[in-house]
C-alpha cells in the first residue's frame, strides 16, 4: 500500500517532514491523528528510524492501542518496539527500570484516587485541621495543580504546604507514588542522571505527541529534556480543544510552540473529513465566540447532510425518551456502536440507562471505571498488591482487617508507633509483631502474613488465575461473599471476573506485577471499545473519538457550562471548548438536547438554557422541541428564561399540543415536584407528594408514605426519587 496515497498535500507534507521540530496545528477532524500514525509508519518504512527509536505519546491507553493497530495495518505489522502509550505509562516504565535515582524501592506501589484521599484524610486529622474547610478532595486537587505547574511546598501558603510536605513524606515511607509523582520523578531522573537521559533520548529520537494542547508544564519539561540535538518532535493538536486546564494543561505549550522549539515547521490542515457541513457550521459558530483564538479555517467537501437538531424536553425523562427514539431510528442505519450520547458529568447517565434498558437497546457507560472501583475488586487487588510488594502500605491498611481479624484502631496505633520507632514501612513493622498487641490481633497478623508468604511462594508455580483463586479462597474474601442474596452473588462474580482478567493477561505473557501496573494506569475512557452498543460518556472521555450519530445532552446553564467550572477565570471558555469537542465528534447526525427541569443529586437544575445554545445562530439548527426554544436575548446568568419557556412565536407554531409540557410556573416553584407525584425514599419506601412548600434550595415536600405516613422532607438532602 502506498503510505501517502490517502493523504492531502498538507498532510503529506507533515508526514514526510524530515528532521527537526514539527507542529501540526489544526481543527477537529482534519486528520491530525491520522498524520501521526502515517508518520510513524513512514519513518519505519523509509528506514529513517528503528522501531525502538520512536516514542509516540497519546492521551489514553485506548488511543494508543488504536494507533498501534493502524500502524500495523499500514505496514503489515512492524510496530513492535515502538513505544505507544500515555505520558504516565511512559514515565512509569522509566521508573520501573530505574527506581533508585529517586529513592524508590524496586517494587514501589501506585496510589489510586481512593488511596490518595485516605492518606490526605489521615493527615488532615493528624494536623488537627478542620475537615470542612480543608476537604481532602480539594487539598489533593490543589497539590496536584501545583505539582503539575512545577511548584513546590515552599511556594504555597499554609496549611497546604504542611499537608503537602507530610503527604510526600508518607508516600515516601509507604514506598508509593501517585500519578503526578510519575511525571515529576521521571523528570528528576532525567535531570540528574545523564546516562539514563541518553538512554531515554535514544528511545525518543523521534518523539510524537497527540493532543498537544492538553500537555501540562511537567510534560512539556519532559519533552524538552528527552530531545537530543536533532529535536525530532512532532506535536499535533488544536487549541480549541484544550479541555484539561483544570488539571494543569497549558494551552500556551502549543500556542508558543515555535518559541519553545525555534525553527519549527508549522503545518495547518484545513479540510475536515469527519463531519457534514451543517455540523461543522454549528460547531464553528460556537467556538467562534471564544476569545484569544489563533483562528483557523475548516471546510468540508461533504455536500448536504441533515441539519443539526435541537430538542428541549420538559424534564430529563422526556429528554431520555426522545433521545432513545432517535437512537432506535438510527441503529438500523449504522449500528449501535456508531452512536454516542455525550454529557458533562457521569451523574447524567441514569435516565438514559433506564430508558435504553427498558427498550432493550444495548449500551455501555464509558469511563465509570466501575468494575475496578468496586470495593470487593479493590480488596482483592490489595491482596495481590501485597503478594507482589509486601511493603505496600496502602494495600496493607485496606485489607489487614478484611475479613475481620481483630485488628482495630488500637492495634494500628501500636503498629504505627513501632513503624515510626524502627523507621520501617508499616507492613514491615507489623511483620515484626511488636509488643503491646492483643493475643487476638497477634494471631490475626500471623495468619495474614502466612497467607501472603504462601501466596508469594506459589507465584512461580501457579497459573496467574489460579493464584488469584488461591488468594481469594485463603484470605477469606470469597467466604465473605457467601450466600444467596443478589449483592453477594454479584460480589462473587466480580471476584471471578478479576481472576479471569488476571488469567487472560497471563496468557498474553503479563506477570502479576505488570497486570497490576496496567490496572493502576486505567483511566476514564479506556473501556471505550465500541462493540455493538451505544456509548454513554462524558465529554472529556470523548476526546479524539468519532461517531456517526452524537447527542450532546443536558445543554443547560449550570450543567454545560458547569456551574463550578464557570467560577474560575477562563472557565466559561473552557466549557465552550468542551461543547465544541462534543459537537465535532459527529459524522452525520448531531442532536442537541436540554431539559427544563432535571434532578441531579436530589436537586433541580436552573432550567435556564445553556448560553451556548444562544451562541448558535437560529438558522444553523432546526428546533424540533414540542415547545420551541427561541433566541431570548443575551445569556446573562439569571436573566435568561427557563429553557423552552413558551413565548409568543409568530413565525413558528409548536408542532405538538403543549399538553405534554408541564406549566413552567409549577416547575419553578416545586423544582419539578408536584402534588400527586409518586416518590420513593431509601428508608421510608414509596409515597405520594401532598404539597410543595418554599422554593429553590429551601423547597420542602410534604409526603405521605405508604408505610410510615406523613413526613416533611427537603428533596435536596433526602434521597428522594420519583417512583
Ligand atoms: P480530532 O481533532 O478530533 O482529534 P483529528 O484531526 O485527529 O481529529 P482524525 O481523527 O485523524 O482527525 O481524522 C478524522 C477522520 O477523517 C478520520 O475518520 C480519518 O480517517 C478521516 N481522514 C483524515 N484525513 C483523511 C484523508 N486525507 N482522506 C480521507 N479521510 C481522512
Ligand atoms: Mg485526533
Amino acid at each position: 500500500m502506498n503510505l501517502l496515497e490517502n493523504l492531502n498535500p498538507a498532510q503529506r507534507e507533515a508526514v514526510t517532514h524530515g528532521k527537526g521540530p514539527l507542529l501540526v496545528l489544526a481543527g477537529a477532524g482534519s486528520g491530525k491523528t491520522r498524520v501521526l500514525t502515517h508518520r510513524i509508519a513512514w519513518l519505519l518504512a523509509e528506514g529513517l528510524a528503528r522501531p525502538t527509536e520512536i516514542t509516540a505519546v497519546t492521551f489514553t491507553n485506548k488511543a494508543a492501542r488504536e494507533m498501534r493497530e493502524r500502524v500495523d495495518v499500514l505496514l503489515g505489522g512492524g510496530s513492535r518496539g515502538v513505544f505507544l502509550g500515555t505520558f504516565h505509562r511512559w514515565a512509569l516504565d522509566l521508573l520501573r527500570r530505574h527506581p533508585e535515582p529517586v529513592g524508590l524501592p524496586r517494587r514501589f506501589g501506585i496510589l489510586d484516587a481512593d488511596d490518595q484521599r485516605a492518606l490526605i484524610g489521615r493527615i488532615v486529622k493528624e494536623l488537627g485541621l478542620d475537615e470542612k474547610s480543608a476537604a481532602p478532595r480539594t487539598l489533593l486537587a490543589r497539590i496536584s495543580a501545583a505539582t503539575n505547574a512545577g511548584r513546590r511546598p515552599a511556594d504555597v501558603g499554609e496549611p497546604l504546604a504542611q499537608v503537602w510536605e507530610r503527604y510526600a513524606e508518607l508516600k515516601r515511607r509507604a514506598g508509593a507514588v501517585d500519578f503526578d509523582d510519575m511525571l515529576l520523578f521521571a523528570l528528576r531522573i532525567l535531570n540528574t542522571d545523564e546516562s539514563i537521559r541518553r538512554e531515554v533520548g535514544r528511545a525518543c529520537r523521534f518523539l510524537l505527541v497527540d493532543e498537544f494542547q492538553d500537555t501540562n508544564r511537567l510534560q512539556m519539561a519532559l519533552v524538552k529534556r528527552v530531545l537530543d540535538g536533532e529535536r525530532n518532535i512532532t506535536a499535533v493538536g488544536d487549541e480549541d480543544q484544550s479541555i484539561y486546564r483544570w488539571r494543569g494543561a497549558e494551552v500556551d505549550n502549543i500556542l508558543s510552540f515555535e518559541a519553545h522549539f525555534p525553527g519549527a515547521r508549522v503545518v495547518k490542515l484545513e479540510q475536515n473529513y469527519r463531519s457534514t457541513a451543517p455540523i461543522l457550521a454549528a460547531a464553528g459558530a460556537l467556538i467562534a465566540r471564544n476569545e484569544g483564538r489563533r483562528g483557523k479555517t475548516l471546510f468540508t467537501d461533504r455536500e448536504g447532510g441533515d441539519p443539526v437538531r435541537l430538542f428541549v424536553a420538559a424534564d430529563e425523562r422526556e429528554e431520555a425518551r426522545w433521545v432513545a427514539d432517535r437512537i432506535q431510528e438510527t441503529i438500523p442505519r449504522t449500528g449501535a456502536g456508531e452512536i454516542a450520547v455525550l454529557m458533562r458529568t457521569n451523574a447524567q447517565t441514569r435516565p438514559f440507562e433506564e430508558e435504553l434498558t427498558r427498550r432493550g437497546v444495548p449500551y455501555r457507560v464509558v469511563g465509570g471505571l466501575r468494575f475496578w472501583q468496586r470495593a470487593v475488586v479493590k480488596d482483592a487487588l490489595a491482596y495481590l498488591r501485597l503478594v507482589v510488594n509486601p511493603d505496600d502500605e496502602m494495600a496493607f491498611r485496606r485489607v489487614v482487617n478484611v475479613p475481620a481479624r481483630g485488628i482495630g484502631a488500637a492495634t494500628m496505633d501500636v503498629l504505627e508507633h513501632h513503624a515510626a520507632v524502627r523507621g520501617v514501612p508499616l507492613p514491615a513493622a507489623a511483620r515484626e509483631l511488636p509488643d503491646g498487641l492483643s493475643a487476638r490481633a497477634r494471631r490475626g497478623l500471623e495468619q495474614f502474613f502466612s497467607l501472603l508468604a504462601e501466596a508469594r511462594r506459589q507465584l512461580e508455580t501457579l497459573a496467574p488465575g489460579d493464584l488469584v483463586g488461591f488468594v481469594l479462597e485463603r484470605s477469606g474474601l470469597l467466604a465473605l461473599a457467601d450466600g444467596d442474596d443478589p449483592e453477594r452473588i454479584v460480589r462473587r462474580e466480580n471476584m471471578l471476573q478479576l481472576a479471569a482478567a488476571v488469567e487472560e493477561a497471563g496468557q498474553q505473557g503479563q506477570d502479576l506485577a505488570t497486570f497490576l501496573d496496567a490496572v493502576a494506569l486505567l483511566e476514564e475512557g479506556d473501556d471505550a471499545g465500541k462493540g455493538d452498543a451505544v456509548s454513554l460518556m462524558t465529554l472529556h472521555s470523548a476526546k479524539g473519538l468519532e461517531f456517526d450519530m452524537v447527542v450532546l445532552a443536558g445543554l443547560e446553564d449550570g450543567l454545560l457550562p458547569h456551574a463550578t467550572a464557570v467560577r474560575e477565570s477562563g472557565g466559561l471558555e473552557e466549557e465552550r471548548r468542551l461543547a465544541y469537542v462534543g459537537m465535532t465528534r459527529a459524522r452525520r447526525w448531531l442532536y442537541l438536547t436540554a431539559a427544563r427541569t432535571r434532578f441531579l443529586f436530589g436537586s433541580a437544575t436552573s432550567g435556564r438554557p445553556s448560553p451556548f445554545l444562544l451562541d448558535l445562530p437560529p438558522d444553523l439548527y432546526e428546533d424540533v422541541s414540542f415547545v420551541p426554544f427561541r433566541r431570548c436575548g443575551p445569556p446573562v446568568p439569571g436573566a435568561a428564561p427557563p429553557v423552552g419557556h413558551p413565548r409568543p412565536s409568530p413565525g413558528r407554531s409548536a408542532p405538538r399540543p403543549s399538553a405534554r409540557v408541564r406549566p413552567t410556573a409549577t416547575d419553578a416553584a416545586g423544582n419539578g415536584w408536584r402534588p400527586g407525584d409518586r416518590v420513593r425514599h431509601d428508608r421510608f419506601g414509596t409515597g405520594v407528594v401532598l404539597a410543595c412548600q418554599g422554593r429553590g434550595p429551601r423547597l420542602k415536600l410534604v409526603v405521605f408514605f405508604d408505610r410510615v405516613g406523613r413526613k416533611v422532607l427537603v428533596p435536596t438532602i433526602a434521597r428522594l426519587e420519583k417512583a
